[in-house]
């Protein structure tokens, strides 16, 4: 599974071939990438069949919404461990939402993977592999009205990135330096790890930071995000801010818009509030309700005067869409029923 060797130690799966194959294998898995080995035109058949199976994971169920638009994968490792992806086509460009790990420790009261629990987390290589399958299943033919480029990707699947932070690191490099996708294309959310923040701000690359935050206030945020309590929300300003000016790249807010909890006019103008703080651009996406909860996505007119009251409190304010809903795909709800009753 020649993806979670590190790149520079892939001369050891190749035992007596010379440098110039080694970096042939280099180019299949990072640049080029291709769903088998037998695509490795360039590389004898025995090296070939050594590099078997190719991919850190078999893919145990796919499924389409939007019109093929958008594609989600549940992935299980050899050990069991099952995570997901979803692929997204946009007319400008092809979006991969990746999971950082199998199942998430951070017990979000409204989220699928917080509610199924932490299984472990995934190896740098296991992150890249899900990238570098998008890519390789788009250069076979493009989603229906999107590019056949892997354009974005955005650690908003399954786990929390900065809670896994030197498996994280290694898989951004890569994606960078080996899969040649720009930092200013990739997205780590989180749900306010501070070290992580922290770290992150010093690494060398424009990354864009979206920080999930889905309350104003402590007393609600603490209900909804447990790790508040180890970082409550003028930390996490403190660190976003710090991100911000060692970057210089704008902040993204994430808020979860949850029927009678976080969605008053009070909520809307302290969002506004902090995102003036930090100069931040606000993704408020309705909720997906999923099953272990009795939390609600409002209605479309209490999502609509939410945003209102939001942008007239001054905030620059994007409503997301809700891609995948029908294959419970839409990022940060990545459980299939599949694995819920696994
Ligand atoms: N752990 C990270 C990244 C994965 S979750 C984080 O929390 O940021 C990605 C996004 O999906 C987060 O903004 C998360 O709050 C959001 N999300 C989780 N469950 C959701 C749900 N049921 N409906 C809508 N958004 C949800
Ligand atoms: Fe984990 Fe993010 Fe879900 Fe919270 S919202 S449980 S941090 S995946």
């Amino acid at each position: 599974m020649p993806y979670l060797s590190h790149p520079d130690t892939l001369a050891a799966l190749l035992p007596g071939e010379p440098p110039y194959r080694v970096r042939q294998l280099r180019d299949w898995l990072y640049r080029t990438p291709v769903l088998d080995p037998s695509e490795m035109t360039n590389l004898p058949g025995p090296v070939r069949r050594r590099l078997e199976p190719l991919w850190p994971f078999t893919i145990e169920a796919e499924q389409a919404d939007d019109r093929g638009r958008t594609v989600k994968w549940l992935m299980r490792a050899p050990d069991g461990a099952s995570f997901e992806s979803v692929l997204m086509a946009y007319a400008e460009r092809t979006t991969l939402c990746l999971s950082s790990q199998a199942g998430c420790a951070m017990g979000c009261t409204f989220c699928a993977t917080g509610q199924y629990g932490f299984e472990r987390h995934l190896a740098a290589g296991e992150m890249v592999a899900q990238a570098a399958y998008a890519a390789a299943r788009l250069r076979q033919g493009p989603l229906p009205g999107g590019p056949d480029r892997l354009g974005n990707v955005v650690f908003m699947g399954m786990g929390e990135p900065l809670a896994n932070y030197d498996h994280l690191r290694e898989a951004l490099r890569r994606l960078v330096e080996e899969m040649g996708i720009s930092g200013r294309a990739i997205t780590v959310s989180t749900v306010g790890v501070v070290p992580g923040m922290r770290r992150l701000a010093e690494e060398p690359w424009p990354l864009t930071l979206a920080l999930s935050l889905h309350a104003a206030d402590d007393d609600l945020r603490n209900r909804l995000v447990p790790i508040n309590h180890r970082y409550p929300i003028d930390h996490l300003i403190s660190a976003a801010r710090r991100y911000v000016e060692s970057k210089g790249r704008r902040l993204t807010l994430e808020w979860a818009l949850i029927a009678g909890v976080n969605d008053t006019p009070e909520q809307a103008r302290g969002l506004a509030a902090i995102a003036a703080e930090l100069g931040a651009h606000c993704n408020v996406i309705p909720l997906n309700p999923t099953p272990l909860t009795r939390l609600r996505a409002p209605t479309r007119a209490a999502v609509a005067a939410f945003v209102d009251q939001a942008r007239r409190a001054g905030a620059n304010v994007t409503l997301r869409d809700t891609r995948g809903r029908g294959i419970d795909a839409a990022c940060g709800q990545l459980h299939t029923r599949h694995a819920a009753t696994a």
